[in-house]
């Protein structure tokens, strides 16, 4: 007899909601032959789409080329959860965690890039359905209310506009059983559509002059002295500045890696909900919301009225591009079974989508950067699932790197030093798949789950 999650699972298309639209744009054409540019930047995602936007803004004469091996958002930025918060240390209680000492010019910064954010999207007029409604986090047991208890602290030391609800205030926010508490964060965060917002980051880009090619995978850099020469599958380009915007694939130097692990994240969306069903979670202020679970799980409403639930990583050993396994029914189970918990009163709703998307884990869960080519190459990436907005700082501050600029932020620890290594595989491929089980069972089981995780945050995961 098949459960209530298979059933939700019979008709799903596995694609990524967002990137399953009419109207997305017809590829550009590929780099067929030679070229030259005075930047070169690899990898079409938000962080590509910043910096190839920013480069031009800065300098309108700069020869910008953009090379992109699929299509454009078709790696992590058409297929996240779509949740934009002004952190661009995947929070405040992360940025806490890392950089303690640099806390409020951090905070200082993430406000500077939501402005900057904001004003490119109504400068060139982008409709990415972006909404202010806020974020909540929300603790899903009794045991987890100490914890968005001190988030709530945290945040209120910061200044921050935030509300502390207890387990009826949470309720009458979004109507669940397991919800017990929650913190609700109500300014400069929100949701945004990013298929819609890449696309747009995409038109504007090409009318500043960004001459933008994709299907053009970057096959190898060589050296040359003063230039650097990026092969691609039918072409080379001759730049003396290379951005590499690769974040999760991690291209452009082989040792990248040893910094960057690629996970995937897996999410759903169900159909889109009837009059009863939202009468029955209530979420009329649509916040983007995260839980406390170990593994987290986050959820927000799309422009349509579905449910976007996510929240259930998954390792692929040599980090393969699509991987064929995520197509079928069988690794969204877990994932429908969380949904159907947190929502029992929509049992029977069918999920339309499901999907995974190439996540760049680093030990700091933040964006850094890899300079390599005596300088001539910057590789900005490692968000850890955090990028909607922070993208656009990780390019800003990757381009300030490329072009040698001594600012403020260019010197803070944040910039000018690495997170710790990742072990290679197969190690990383064994460590990964029992943190996943520990992940899973760490809430409910305990037992040797915890020690486990305690070393992952030896070497600087904040899994404990
Ligand atoms: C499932 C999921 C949920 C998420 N939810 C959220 C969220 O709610 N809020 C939030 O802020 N962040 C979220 N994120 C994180 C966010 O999506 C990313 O941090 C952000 O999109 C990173 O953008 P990027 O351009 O650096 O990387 P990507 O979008 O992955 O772009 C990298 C690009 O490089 C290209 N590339 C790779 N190799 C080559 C090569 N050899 N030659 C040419 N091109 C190459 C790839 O094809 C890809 O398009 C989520 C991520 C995932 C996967």
């Amino acid at each position: 007899m098949q459960n209530r999650a298979d059933k939700a699972l019979a008709d799903t298309t596995f694609f990524p909601f967002w990137l399953d639209r009419p109207d997305a744009p017809a590829p550009a054409a590929p780099l067929i032959g030679a070229t030259k540019a005075d930047l070169l930047i690899v990898g079409g995602g938000f962080t590509g789409l910043w910096a190839a936007i920013q480069a031009k803004e800065t300098d309108p004469s700069c020869d910008v080329v953009l090379i992109e091996s699929d299509r454009i958002a078709h790696g992590a930025s058409g297929r996240p959860g779509g949740i934009v918060s002004t952190s661009v240390m995947h929070g405040l209680g992360n940025a806490q965690r890392i950089f303690p000492k640099d806390l409020d010019a951090l905070e200082a910064l993430g406000h500077d890039n939501m402005a900057g954010f904001t004003r490119t999207i109504d400068q060139h007029g982008i409709d990415a359905n972006l909404e202010w409604t806020g974020e909540m986090t929300v603790a899903v047991s009794k045991d987890a209310v100490p914890i968005v208890q001190e988030e709530y602290d945290l945040h209120r030391e910061h200044g921050h506009d935030v509300e502390l609800l207890d387990a009826a205030g949470t309720r009458a926010q979004l109507n669940s059983p397991l919800f017990e508490g929650a913190i609700w964060s109500r300014k400069n965060s929100g949701i945004v559509h990013p298929a819609r917002l890449a696309w747009g980051l995409r038109r504007a880009a090409i009318a500043l002059g960004v001459r933008l090619h994709e299907l053009s995978p970057m096959l190898g850099i060589d050296d040359q002295g003063n230039t650097l020469v990026v092969r691609t599958r039918d072409g080379e380009v001759r730049a003396p500045r290379v951005m590499l915007c690769t974040n999760a694939f991690a291209e452009g130097h082989k040792r990248i890696k040893t910094r960057v692990a690629m996970v995937r994240d897996r999410i759903l969306t169900t159909e889109p909900l009837n009059a009863e069903q939202k009468a029955a979670i209530g979420w009329i202020n649509r916040q983007g919301v995260y839980d406390t679970r170990t593994q987290l799980n986050y959820m927000r409403l799309t422009p349509d009225d579905r449910i976007l639930f996510g929240g259930r990583l998954g390792y692929f050993a040599n980090s393969p591009r699509d991987p064929r396994l995520d197509r079928t029914p069988a690794p969204y189970g877990r994932l429908a079974e969380a949904f159907f918990t947190t929502f029992p009163q929509l049992e029977g709703i069918r999920f339309s989508h499901a999907w995974s998307g190439p996540i760049a884990l680093t030990t700091r869960m933040a964006v850094h950067f890899q300079s390599y080519y005596g300088g001539k190459a910057i590789y900005a990436g490692g968000y850890s699932g955090f990028g909607v907005s922070a993208s656009r700082f990780g390019a800003r501050v990757g381009l300030a790197k490329l072009a040698g600029l001594d600012l403020p932020e260019t010197r803070m620890e944040f910039a000018a030093t690495e997170p710790n290594w990742i072990p290679p595989e197969p190690f990383r491929a064994i460590g990964a798949k029992i943190t996943m089980v520990a992940l899973d069972g760490a809430d409910a089981k305990g037992g040797w789950r915890k020690p486990w995780l305690a070393m992952c945050g030896k070497l600087g995961f904040p899994l404990s």
